[in-house]
C-alpha cells in the first residue's frame, strides 16, 4: 500500500475528509511513469487518498496468465469500487486477451466517458475554437465482445453484438451527463444505414430514450458525417454517444484535436465502479526514458476527485495543471515550446507542484465529463424486455466452406433440398448475391452464406427439419455455421444480402430497422 504522503517531495496540506483506498493499476510501458507523477501530485495537494498498487497487462501475461488481470487485482477492485489505471499492452493478433477489455467487462463497466477540451497554451490547429464535447462510448458490447471464428483458413468472422440493454444503458448515461452538465444537445453517432439491425438497434434506442429527456436536444449523424463534423466544426458537439468500436476511433481522433494522446482523460463507469484511465496506450517508444506527458492520467484523476466528491481538491489540481500548461516551461517534449527546453515528467510534476495553491485561479472553468458518485440507477434500462414479440422461423443461412463455383455449388444445394421442407433462395459470397448470378462482378472466396426458405408460406420450421436438411448437405459439403432466419411480430429478423430482394410478403424489413 503506498500512502501518498509517503512519496519523496510531498509537502502535505492537513485535509480533514475521511481517506478512500484507490486500487492503483501502473500497467505498461509509460504506466508507471505517468502513475507516478499524479500520485506525487495528488500527494502535493493534500488529497485523502491511499493507493493499493495491483498489477495487470503486459508483465503479467510473461508470467504465463493468460488473463492478464490477477486474482489480487481483482479482489482490490471488489474492495475499492474504483481505480486509478495506466495503459496495458495487449499482445496483438494472437493468444490472450486484452487486459483492459477483460477489466472493463468482469465490472461490467458499459459506459466509457472521454472528455474532450481545448487547453491552455496547447496550440493546435483548432486554438480559439472553444472545443468542449464529451464523448460517451458503449464499452462492452459490439465487435468487442470479442467473438471470432476462422471460418475457413482464409476467412475470419467477428460477430458485433449489440443489445437493446446496453444500448439504453449507454444512451440514457449520455443524456444523464448532458443534464448535469447544462449541455444543451446529444448526438447519436451510428453507421445505421448500413448495419441496420445492430447500429440501427442503437439508433432507435437513443430516440426511445430521448423521449425522456425534452429538455435535451437529440440528434442523429453517421458515424462518418460525425468524423468529418468533429475535424471541421468541432466546437459544434456537446455530447458525442456512440458504440464501441466507433467511439474507440472517434475519442482518439477528438483527443487529436485538443493536442493529442496526452491530453484525452477518460473514465470506464459501472453502476457502483469506476475505472480512471488516460485514453492513451503504454507508448513503448518512449517508455522508460522519463519523459512521458502525465496530463492525461491527471485529468483522469482529477475526474475521480469529482467522482469522490472532492470538488475543492479536484479544482485546485486542476487549476495548478492549468497554470502550468499556460506558462509554457517545464513541459514534456511532446508539448514544449520553441526556445523553451523540454522537461522530464519529474521536472513538469514540479512545476506543476510549485503552482499548487487554493482553487478559482483558473478563469476558463472546469473540465466536465465528470460524473459526480455512483451512478447507480442510470445503468438500469427501464424498457421491459421485449418477450412478447412472436417469433417464427421461416428459413436457415447456411454456410458453407467450400471451393466449388457459385452455380456447382447452387445446382448442388437445389437437388440437395428438393425433398426438404425448404427452397434454396440464394447464395451470397462476403455479403453479395452471386447464385442465381445477376451480374455481379465478385471476387469470390471460399466461404458462402447459402440461404434456405419453407417453401410452405404459412408454415414453420421446425428443428427437425432443419438437422435433417443439414445431414443431407453435410454429405456432400462442408458446412461451418448455421443462422435461423426469423419473423419477429412478423417482420424479417435478419438482413437481405446485396442483391436480394426482399419477400414480397415481408418487405419492411427496412423500415422496421430504421
Ligand atoms: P499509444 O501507446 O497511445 O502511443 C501512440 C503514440 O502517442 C506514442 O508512440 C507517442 O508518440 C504518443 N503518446 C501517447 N501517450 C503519450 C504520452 N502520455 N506522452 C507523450 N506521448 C504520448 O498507442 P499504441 O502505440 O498504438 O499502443 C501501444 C500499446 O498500448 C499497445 O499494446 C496497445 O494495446 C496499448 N494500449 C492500451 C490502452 C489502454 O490501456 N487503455 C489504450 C491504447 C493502447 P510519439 O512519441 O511518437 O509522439
Amino acid at each position: 500500500m503506498i500512502k501518498p504522503d509517503q512519496a519523496p517531495e510531498a509537502s502535505v496540506v492537513p485535509f480533514a475528509a475521511p481517506r478512500k483506498t484507490v486500487t492503483l493499476i501502473p500497467g505498461d510501458g509509460i504506466g508507471p511513469e505517468v502513475s507516478d507523477a499524479v500520485v506525487r501530485v495528488l500527494a502535493m495537494a493534500g488529497v485523502p487518498l491511499d493507493f493499493d498498487s495491483k498489477a495487470a497487462g503486459g508483465r503479467v501475461f510473461a508470467t504465463g496468465d493468460a488473463t492478464g488481470v490477477p486474482e489480487a487485482t481483482i479482489a482490490s477492485l471488489r474492495r475499492t469500487r474504483l481505480a486509478l489505471k495506466g495503459p496495458l499492452e495487449t499482445p496483438i493478433g494472437h493468444g490472450a486477451k486484452s487486459a483492459n477489455v477483460t477489466l472493463r467487462k468482469l465490472f461490467e463497466t458499459y459506459g466509457n466517458v472521454r472528455p474532450i477540451r481545448e487547453l491552455p497554451g496547447i496550440e493546435t490547429p483548432f486554438s480559439g475554437r472553444g472545443i468542449d464535447l464529451v464523448i460517451v462510448r458503449e464499452n462492452v458490447e459490439d465487435l468487442y465482445a470479442g467473438i471470432e471464428h476462422m471460418q475457413t483458413p482464409d476467412v475470419a468472422q467477428c460477430l458485433k453484438l449489440i443489445s437493446r440493454k446496453g444500448c439504453e444503458k449507454i444512451a440514457r448515461l449520455a443524456f444523464e451527463i448532458a443534464r448535469a452538465e447544462e449541455r444543451p444537445s446529444v448526438t447519436c453517432a451510428t453507421k445505421a444505414n448500413i448495419m441496420k439491425l445492430t447500429e440501427g438497434m442503437m439508433k432507435r434506442v437513443f430516440f426511445e430514450v430521448a423521449a425522456d429527456y425534452p429538455d435535451i436536444r437529440a440528434e442523429h449523424m453517421l458515424i462518418d458525417a460525425c468524423a468529418a463534423r468533429l475535424v471541421s466544426r468541432p466546437e459544434s458537439f456537446d455530447v458525442i454517444v456512440t458504440t464501441n468500436m466507433n467511439g474507440d476511433i472517434l475519442s482518439d481522433l477528438g483527443a487529436a484535436l485538443v493536442g493529442g494522446l496526452g491530453f484525452a482523460p477518460s473514465v470506464n463507469l459501472g453502476d457502483d465502479i469506476a475505472i480512471f484511465e488516460a485514453v492513451h496506450g503504454s507508448a513503448p517508444d518512449i517508455a522508460g526514458r522519463g519523459v512521458a506527458n502525465p496530463t492525461a492520467l491527471l485529468l483522469s484523476a482529477i475526474m475521480m476527485l469529482r467522482y469522490l466528491g472532492m470538488g475543492e481538491k479536484a479544482d485546485a489540481v486542476e487549476d495548478a495543471l492549468m497554470l502550468t500548461l499556460k506558462q509554457g516551461e517545464d513541459l514534456t517534449p511532446d508539448m514544449a515550446r520553441p526556445g523553451s527546453p523540454p522537461a522530464t515528467t519529474r521536472g513538469f510534476v514540479k512545476r506543476i507542484a510549485a503552482n499548487l495553491g487554493p482553487a478559482g485561479q483558473s478563469a476558463r472553468g472546469h473540465l466536465r465529463g465528470g460524473v459526480a458518485g455512483p451512478l447507480s440507477g442510470v445503468g438500469t434500462a427501464r424498457s421491459a424486455p421485449s418477450a412478447t414479440v412472436e417469433k417464427k422461423v421461416v428459413g436457415i443461412d447456411v454456410f458453407l466452406d467450400s471451393g466449388l463455383s457459385p452455380d456447382e455449388l447452387g445446382h448442388s444445394l437445389e437437388r440437395l433440398a428438393a425433398q426438404s421442407a425448404f427452397g434454396l433462395k440464394m447464395i451470397s459470397n462476403r455479403g453479395t448475391k452471386v447464385f442465381p448470378s445477376n451480374g455481379a462482378e465478385t471476387d469470390l472466396v471460399d466461404h458462402w452464406r447459402c440461404r434456405f426458405m419453407m417453401r410452405a408460406s404459412d408454415g414453420c420450421v421446425g428443428d427437425a427439419q432443419i438437422f435433417a436438411l443439414l445431414s443431407r448437405i453435410g454429405k456432400s459439403h462442408r458446412w461451418v455455421h448455421v443462422e435461423k432466419l426469423q419473423l419477429f411480430d412478423g417482420k424479417p429478423a435478419f438482413s437481405l444480402a446485396q442483391g436480394e430482394a426482399a419477400p414480397a410478403e415481408t418487405p419492411s424489413l427496412v423500415v422496421a430497422a430504421d
